[in-house]
């Protein structure tokens, strides 16, 4: 009865709107939404769906977020417009890295990079009700609003949960409708949160319809601003393949940016992390509107590098440098080359011989500047009676350990230090403890010190709570109260 009923409202609606037709939320997944609008109308298989939509059967079974090649008619069901349906795919994404929107190219671009079946935060669904693009991330182990890890799989029945089945409910398993709220999930380890936050904001921005379409120079740009950052490490395309595990074709393909380029989003991230910012931050513009006008200038430029590593590599390779084999490594076609003139680049080692001086300079300068602020850093420390550890110094002189890594004469001036402060337990024997507490009592009195609690607190770097509880020691620390004077010994 119920399902002829559905079937007599299907044809009624077949040309028309469907009755409940809410739009997407914030970031909510294809998926998520098509089976929201399939419950929420009553429409309980693949076959029904697919009459409404306009769309083969397959496409539904096949759908992992990706934009369609073709919408079928979900914009007209829905009542939506397309930018808001496309807003529910991996589109402006993939948009933003000038990576064609085609299936073979999402899935080139997006391999390794999303899980195969539901991943939720079960605080998230009882708060929305619906699934978030989000969450299809590898890269984010956990909800960062939560800050619990994502689970993958129903933990009523450990079976993992398809993207698109039909009949579901949001929030249940369409396996053995279990309440996905109901499952219990970890929280995420105190130091990954930080990065899970940078991440997550990373990804919303990067999925956000803001994206200008007339505006196809973003992933030029992002390339240039790549090459930049290695270059001010002074290193090679391939020195940084090497360095991130980035095949080196995909280095020279993001540097370089483009639709035709094959890049993957895993990349990015891991080109990203490993000069530490934020992948957003690739696409924004720093320094005004006078850098779109160099996009083009600035991405010759990069090719102009490239090709010049590209000829030094085939050099000591002994290879014939030709158009076609420089094309070959630097993942460009000859004629492209020559279109950008790059070619004049085998007569001007000279320069590049400058530049790599200039180079040296620059870093050279920075350099000193660093070790001057390391310097004051440990006066600093010292000066407040705090402990010398590598990371306390670099704390104190706001520098990151990767900044510091990068220096020789930094690691060389760090070396002598431990890397953190060793940090006591509990678990330390009392009479070790005793003879910590006598230590700093003698070394206040010879430094003709008044020995108070929170100076021997401070010098045998336990807290006067963990020392009171040892019961030998919290009655020495109740005699110097009490006597207002050292007791050596017990
Ligand atoms: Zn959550
Ligand atoms: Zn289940």
């Amino acid at each position: 009865m119920l399902q002829a009923s559905v079937s007599t409202m299907i044809d009624r609606y077949y040309f028309d709107v469907l009755p409940l037709h809410p739009s997407p939320k914030n970031l909510e997944t294809l998926t998520c939404y098509l089976t929201r609008i399939a419950e929420i109308n009553g429409i309980k298989h693949l076959d029904d769906l697919s009459k409404t939509m306009a769309l083969e059967k397959h496409v539904f079974k096949q759908m992992t977020d990706y934009p369609l090649v073709s919408f079928g008619e979900i914009a007209s069901r829905t009542v939506c417009s397309e930018s808001r349906i496309l807003a529910t795919t991996f589109f402006y994404m993939a948009k933003k890295f000038g990576c064609s929107v085609y299936p073979a190219f999402l899935q080139y671009f997006f391999k390794g990079s999303l899980g195969a079946y539901l991943r939720y935060c079960p605080l998230c669904i009882d708060e929305m009700s619906y699934y978030s693009l989000i969450w299809r991330f590898l890269c984010l182990p956990g909800c960062a609003l939560h800050e619990s890890q994502f689970l993958e799989c129903c933990l009523h029945c450990d079976n993992p949960i398809p993207l698109l089945v039909l009949p579901s409910k949001i929030g249940l398993c369409p396996t053995c409708k279990g309440d996905l709220r109901a499952c219990k999930a970890l929280p995420l380890l105190e130091e990954g949160i930080q990065m899970i936050h940078q991440y997550r904001a990373d990804i919303e921005s990067l999925l956000s319809q803001n994206f200008d379409e007339n505006e196809g120079d973003a992933s030029k740009r992002a390339g240039y601003k790549f090459a930049v950052l290695r270059r001010e490490r002074q290193l090679s395309p391939q020195q940084v393949a090497l360095a991130t595990g980035i095949p080196l074709h995909e280095v020279y393909g993001m540097e370089q940016g483009g639709m035709h380029k094959r890049t993957s989003f895993q990349s990015y991230v891991k080109y990203a992390d490993y000069f530490g910012i934020p992948l957003y931050s690739l696409f924004e513009y720093s320094e005004g509107e006078q850098e779109r006008v160099d996009t083009q200038k600035k991405h010759i430029d990069v090719v102009f590098e490239h090709v010049q590593g590209a000829i030094q590599d085939l050099n000591s390779r002994k290879e014939a440098v030709t158009l076609t084999a420089i094309g070959k490594y630097v993942n460009i076609s000859p004629n492209r080359i020559n279109q950008y003139n790059s070619i004049e680049a085998i007569n001007k080692e000279t320069l590049l011989d400058l530049q790599i001086e200039r180079r040296k300079r620059k870093k050279q300068q920075k350099e000193n500047v660093l070790i001057e602020r390391l310097y004051k850093a440990i006066t600093i420390l010292t000066e407040n009676g705090r402990f010398l550890s590598q990371e306390s110094i670099s704390e104190q002189a706001e520098l990151s350990p990767v900044q510091l890594s990068y220096y020789a004469s930094a690691r060389a001036l760090l070396i002598g230090y431990p890397l953190k402060e060793p940090r006591l337990s509990k678990r330390l024997g009392e009479d070790y403890v005793i003879e910590l507490v006598n230590t700093a009592i003698a070394s206040l009195i010879s430094l003709e010190q008044a020995v108070t609690l929170m100076e021997i607190s401070r010098k045998v770097k336990l807290s006067i709570y963990k020392l009171r509880s040892y019961p030998k020691v919290k009655i020495m620390l109740d005699n110097i109260v009490k006597e207002k004077r050292p007791k050596v010994t017990i």
